[in-house]
């Protein structure tokens, strides 16, 4: 293994790490769910492809071999800082959304509306952190269906998502969502 692919697993089980505690929780947890769950499975089997089980074939096989392309050595480093930042901004937001996370779109029993911490300035701090690990993973595994396939599989996910996310949050808390949304930046931060 390169070190570029040993930073790549240390990431996935950092981020694994993070979100183990709201995963248990969240098992007792009842939630109302508004959107249909099928969509979401597939989207969810995209991504588990795209993020874990292409890449673990590439790491213990030549199979995808035939898909790589070469990249210059600094565009590793390059990956290995953005995937940091990454499972940073992941962390900041498990620790400012707590049990209000969820991995479809459902709004719990008593949810709360988070504005607070990382929350304060981007209304989707968990879709940035997943647009940087997406840059990372193509520049840290230079393989078109390893690393660069899961960006492809994240803007559709992406895109997918965040409107019906947004519609799902302004159903739920009205206004509070419409002065929430002024004030932050979806993905972004807003520089006002
Ligand atoms: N889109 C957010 C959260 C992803 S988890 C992010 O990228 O950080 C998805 C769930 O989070 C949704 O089902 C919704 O119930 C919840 N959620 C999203 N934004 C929230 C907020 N500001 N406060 C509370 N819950 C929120």
């Amino acid at each position: 293994m390169t070190p570029f692919e040993i930073i790549f697993w240390m990431a996935l089980l950092a981020e694994i790490i993070i979100r183990a505690p709201v995963n248990l929780r969240r098992k007792h947890e009842k939630f109302t769910r508004p959107n249909k769950a099928i969509l979401d499975s597939i989207l969810f089997g995209l991504l588990s492809l795209g993020m874990f089980i292409l890449p673990l074939i590439y790491c213990l096989t030549p199979w995808l071999d035939f898909a790589n392309y070469s990249l210059p050595a600094f565009t590793g480093w390059a990956g290995a800082l953005i995937i940091a930042g990454a499972v940073a901004v992941f962390w900041r937001a498990h620790v400012d959304l707590g049990a209000n996370w969820s991995p479809t779109l459902e709004t719990r029993e008593k949810h709360e509306l988070i504005t607070l911490g990382i929350y304060a300035f981007i209304r989707h701090p968990m879709y940035t952190s997943q647009w940087l690990w997406s840059v990372a993973q193509a520049l840290l595994l230079p393989n078109w269906l390893a690393g660069a396939l899961n960006l492809l599989i994240w803007t559709v996910f992406y895109t997918l998502r965040v409107g019906a996310e947004e519609k799902m949050m302004l159903a739920a808390f009205g206004p509070a969502y419409e002065v929430y949304m002024k004030r932050t930046g979806r993905v972004f931060l807003r520089i006002s």
